[in-house]
Parts: structure tokens; C-alpha cells; sequence
């Protein structure tokens, strides 16, 4: 079995977190460190370790995940004066931890582009 990610842990509660949205699906939680007044993360209750692994993902199970992330942002009321949706994905683009997360960022007008 792959290794433990923090996620993994968040996702069964051996590590607090904030929950601001769950379904099948997904589970959203409030950034530790966060970048904007708006940041939470949300995660597939299916691991994958990133974007790159939904190459091989079936479409429901992307479907199901995307959809979680819009409903999260539904819940925080953030539709209407916008927010931002990242994956960062390998070493470049600085991911921590290898299990995909899309950081929803809001409650600021955010800068473009990203560093
Ligand atoms: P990445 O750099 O992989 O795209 O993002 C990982 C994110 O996870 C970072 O924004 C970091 O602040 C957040 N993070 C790391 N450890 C924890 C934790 O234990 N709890 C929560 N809620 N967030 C965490």
C-alpha cells in the first residue's frame, strides 16, 4: 500500500481539520497556512496522487471530484465575485503533498499572473 500522506490523515481524522464541505465524493477543509482570506482545499476520498494521475481516472470519478470543488465553492458563497481554482502538479509547480488537492482562493482580487 502507498505510503500515508497527510491528506490520508486529515481524511480519517488522525489530523484535525476544518471541514467546510463533504459529500461521497469529496472532502473540503480549511488551509493550515493560509493564502488568501479564502483557502481551502479539497480532496478526493479516492486518492490520487495528482492531476497527472487522472489521465488514467475514470470520468465519472473526475466528473465527481470537479463537481465537489464547484459545490464547495457554491456553500462558501463565492460564485458571485469569483474565486481561483489551483493544482499545483510535481516539482515545479511546488506540490507538497502527493495527493491531489485543488486549492480554492478567494475573499481578494488575486494577482496575475501566479509566480
Ligand atoms: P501543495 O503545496 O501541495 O499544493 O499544497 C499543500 C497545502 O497543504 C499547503 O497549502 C499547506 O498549507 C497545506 N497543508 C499542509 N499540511 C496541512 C495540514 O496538516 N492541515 C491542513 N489543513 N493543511 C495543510
Amino acid at each position: 500500500m502507498a505510503e500515508q500522506t497527510i491528506f490520508d490523515k486529515v481524511l480519517s481524522g488522525e489530523i484535525p481539520s476544518t471541514s467546510v464541505y463533504e459529500d461521497d465524493a469529496v472532502y473540503a477543509f480549511n488551509d493550515i497556512n493560509p493564502q488568501a482570506p479564502v483557502h481551502v482545499l479539497v480532496i478526493p476520498r479516492t486518492r490520487f496522487e495528482s492531476v497527472a494521475d487522472l489521465a488514467d481516472a475514470s470520468p465519472d470519478a473526475i466528473g465527481a471530484f470537479m463537481r465537489g470543488v464547484a459545490l464547495t465553492a457554491r456553500k462558501l458563497g463565492l460564485e458571485e465575485a469569483g474565486y481561483r481554482v489551483v493544482f499545483n502538479t510535481g516539482a515545479d509547480a511546488q506540490q507538497s503533498v502527493a495527493y491531489l488537492h485543488a486549492h480554492i482562493l478567494a475573499g481578494r482580487k488575486l494577482g496575475w499572473p501566479p509566480g
